[in-house]
């Protein structure tokens, strides 16, 4: 078992770097068929999302677009439940198809902002991908479309995911050892 420590937590290698790009492509292929002659708009959440949307995003063989926003809930390992500001919008996404892109889907209060906001600038679809989905932390209905692994509650690292800022590059996803 490949142990590492961050800060004043270990972690233990969850989900390895060969496992998750597998699945990527597996997700990639999926969305290059749903939307075979559509044009779409991947919007990535930053920060975490960076690494998953990369990956994902040099896969799709569609006429598609990228863009980021920002919207942090979190400080720590435990989510704080209150929603930050929404940053970094410059793509039109009126009339639009539009991919939605977490890197973890945990209560859903993110993303259910992100929806919201969505309908606000009158998208014609949206849909969902998430490298990781907690279907026991989850409290939305809005349906994860794309889900690259559903994970038990427990709080993960790596993979573009961090603890207080690090962890971020770690090619593999650790969980944390209570
Ligand atoms: P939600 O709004 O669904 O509760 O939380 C979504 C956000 O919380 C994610 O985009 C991510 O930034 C953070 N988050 C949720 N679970 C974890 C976790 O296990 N590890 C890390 N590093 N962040 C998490």
């Amino acid at each position: 078992m490949k142990e590492i420590t961050i800060l004043d937590k270990k972690f233990v290698e969850f989900i390895p770097e060969n496992d998750i790009h597998k699945r990527v492509g597996e997700i990639a292929y999926k969305i290059n068929q749903d939307y075979k002659g559509k044009d779409v708009v991947f919007i990535g959440i930053l920060n975490g999302a960076f690494l998953f949307a990369a990956d994902l995003f040099r896969r799709i063989d569609l006429p598609a677009r990228i863009t980021f926003v920002k919207l942090a809930s979190y400080t720590g390992t435990k989510s704080s439940g209150s929603i930050k500001e929404l940053i970094g919008w410059n793509e039109d996404v009126k009339g639009k198809s539009v991919i939605i892109v977490e890197d973890i889907v945990d209560t859903g209060h993110t993303l259910e902002r992100i929806v919201d906001e969505m309908k606000i600038r009158k998208v014609t679809d949206v849909k969902i991908a998430a490298a990781l989905f907690k279907p026991d932390a989850y409290t939305k209905t809005i349906p994860i479309d794309y889900v690259g692994f559903k994970i038990p509650n427990n709080f993960v690292v790596g993979y573009g995911l961090d603890y207080d800022g690090y962890g971020r590059n770690l090619p593999s996803i650790y969980s944390l050892i209570h």
